[in-house]
C-alpha cells in the first residue's frame, strides 16, 4: 500500500506539471491534485489507487454504456491490431471493420438513414453534420442555406463548429462561437413555477418563428439532442418532435439528431428519438457505440441526402480525419453491439429504468428538497430545490449540486452536476448492465 501511495503521490505531482485536464479547473488542479486516479474498472465499478472501489453513476461520460472491464472488447481490438492497425480510408480506400460497421449501423438506424461518415468522437461528428448539410445545400445551388438552429443550453461538443452549435454561453467565452451563423431556440423547459405541457410546446414555435424571422431560404438545419444531456436533462413533451419534424419539413430545413448520449440503448430504446416516432435526415452518434473502449463516432445521413451528393457533389469532399474509420475503432464497435444486442442490455435498460423511476420517486417522497424528477431510461436526474411546492430554486452561488456530488464521493458514487440556468440539478446515467441490486445502492448513497 504505501508503495502505491507514493506512486500516487509522484503521479499527481506529474499531472499538475503535464496534463492539461480537459473540462476542469486549472488552478484546483493546482490546489489539490486530481482527486481520483483510476486504476481499474468491472461492471459499473471503478477502483482507484488506493484500491477504493466507486460506484460509476455516470458511466464515466455517459458513454461506457456495455459497462467496464469487457475482457471481448480488448480481445477484438488486439486481434484487429494485430491483422490490421490501420490504413486509411481517404481516396476511396477502404477496409472490411469499417464497411461491416457502415451496414451495421444502417440495420441498427431509423428510417432511412443508411449511410455514415466516421469521426473519432461526438464533436467531429456534430462539425462534420454542419459541414456536410451545408455543401449539400452549397452543390444543390442554395449556398445561403448555412444558418443553424439549435437550443439554448443544448451540448453539441467543444470543436469550432460544434462549440458554437452548444447553446451554453460557458463554453463560448472562452474564445468565441461562431455566430452569426448559430441560432439559439429556447429549449422545451421551465425553470421555475408551474406549467403545462402546452407552455413547453411553446418552444417548438419559437423555432417556426426563428425559421420565418430569418427568412428559411438561409437555415440550413435545425440540430437537438432527443434529451438535452449536459443542458439539464431536458426530457421533451410528448408531440415536442413531432412538431419540429413538421416544421423541418415545412420550411425545407434539415434535422440533425444529436443521439451522441441517447444512442446505444441509454434511453431503453436503441435511439433516443424512437420514443416518438420520429425519424432525423441526419444522426450523429459517438459515446455508447463503443462504448468508450474506444474513440469513435459518426455522422448518418438518410438515403435521399446520399442520393443528391452522389448527383451534385463534384470532385473530391474536402473533408475527412486520418481516423475516420479507423479499423481498430469499428472491429471493437462491431463487438459492442453485438454484445449490447446479445445481452439485451437495451431492454434492461429499459427495466432497470423502470427501478430508477421507482428510486428517484422515493427520494422526491423523502427529502424536502428533492424534485422535478425525471428519466428516461438509464438517464434521469432530480433537482435541488429551495421550495418544492412552489418550484423555486436554490441561489445559484451556493452551489448545492456540486456539494451533493461531493458528499456522494464521500460515500464512492461518482454522479455529476448539470444545470439549467443556475437550476440545481443531479444527472445519473449508469451502465445498461446495472442491476436491480445496484440501483438500489445508487439511491441508497
Ligand atoms: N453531443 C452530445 C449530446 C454530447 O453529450 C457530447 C459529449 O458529451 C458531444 C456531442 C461531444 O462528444 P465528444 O466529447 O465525443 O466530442
Amino acid at each position: 500500500m504505501e508503495q502505491t501511495l507514493s506512486n500516487k503521490a509522484e503521479l499527481i505531482e506529474l499531472d499538475k506539471k503535464h496534463f492539461l485536464h480537459p473540462t476542469s479547473s486549472i488552478q484546483a488542479q493546482q490546489k489539490t491534485g486530481a482527486p481520483l486516479v483510476f486504476t481499474e474498472g468491472n461492471g459499473i465499478y471503478l477502483k482507484d489507487m488506493e484500491g477504493d472501489m466507486y460506484i460509476d453513476g455516470m458511466s464515466s461520460l455517459w458513454n461506457v454504456n456495455i459497462g467496464h472491464g469487457r475482457k471481448e472488447l480488448a480481445e477484438v481490438a488486439a486481434e484487429q491490431m494485430n491483422k490490421l492497425a490501420f490504413s486509411s480510408t481517404f481516396s476511396g480506400f477502404s477496409h472490411e471493420p469499417a464497411i461491416r460497421l457502415a451496414k451495421k449501423l444502417a440495420d441498427l438506424a431509423p428510417g432511412n438513414l443508411n449511410v455514415s461518415f466516421f469521426t473519432s468522437g461526438g464533436s467531429e461528428a456534430n462539425d462534420s453534420a454542419i459541414k456536410l448539410v451545408r455543401h449539400y445545400w452549397k452543390v444543390k445551388g442554395f449556398p445561403e442555406r448555412k444558418k443553424v438552429i439549435t437550443r439554448k443550453r443544448g451540448y453539441h461538443g467543444v470543436s469550432m463548429g460544434s462549440t458554437s452549435a452548444t447553446g451554453i454561453p460557458e463554453f463560448h467565452a472562452m474564445t468565441t462561437s461562431l455566430a452569426p451563423d448559430f441560432l439559439y431556440a429556447p429549449t422545451p423547459y421551465i425553470v421555475e413555477g408551474e406549467f403545462t405541457e402546452e407552455d413547453l410546446m411553446k418552444a417548438a414555435q419559437e423555432v417556426r418563428k426563428m425559421i420565418e424571422s430569418e427568412g428559411p431560404e438561409t437555415i440550413a438545419a435545425f440540430m437537438a439532442e432527443p434529451i438535452q444531456g449536459a443542458g439539464g436533462i431536458i426530457v421533451p413533451p410528448e408531440k415536442y418532435f413531432e412538431e419540429i419534424r413538421n416544421i423541418c419539413d415545412e420550411y425545407g430545413v434539415l434535422f440533425i439528431a444529436d443521439e451522441v448520449i441517447t444512442g446505444f440503448g441509454r434511453t431503453g430504446k436503441m435511439f433516443g428519438l424512437e420514443h416518438w416516432d420520429v425519424v432525423p435526415d441526419v444522426m450523429t452518434i459517438a459515446k455508447g457505440i463503443s462504448s468508450g473502449y474506444v474513440p469513435l463516432g459518426a455522422v448518418m445521413i438518410n438515403d435521399e441526402i446520399h442520393r443528391e451528393l452522389i448527383k451534385y457533389s463534384k470532385g473530391t469532399l474536402f473533408h475527412g480525419f486520418t481516423y475516420s474509420g479507423h479499423p481498430v475503432g469499428c472491429a471493437v464497435a462491431l463487438k459492442n453491439i453485438e454484445l449490447i444486442e446479445e445481452e439485451r442490455l437495451i431492454e434492461n435498460a429499459a427495466e432497470m429504468g423502470q427501478e430508477l423511476e421507482k428510486g428517484l420517486k422515493y427520494l422526491e417522497e423523502k427529502h424536502w428538497s428533492v424534485g422535478r424528477v425525471r428519466n428516461v431510461g438509464l438517464l434521469g436526474a432530480f433537482e435541488l430545490l429551495a421550495d418544492r411546492d412552489k418550484n423555486t430554486r436554490f441561489d445559484a452561488t451556493q452551489g448545492v449540486a456540486g456539494k451533493v456530488v461531493q458528499e456522494c464521493l464521500k460515500r464512492n458514487l461518482i454522479v455529476r452536476s448539470v444545470t439549467y440556468e443556475g437550476t440545481d440539478i443531479i444527472a445519473i446515467a449508469p451502465p445498461l448492465s446495472i442491476t436491480k441490486e445496484e440501483i438500489k445502492d445508487i439511491i441508497s448513497i
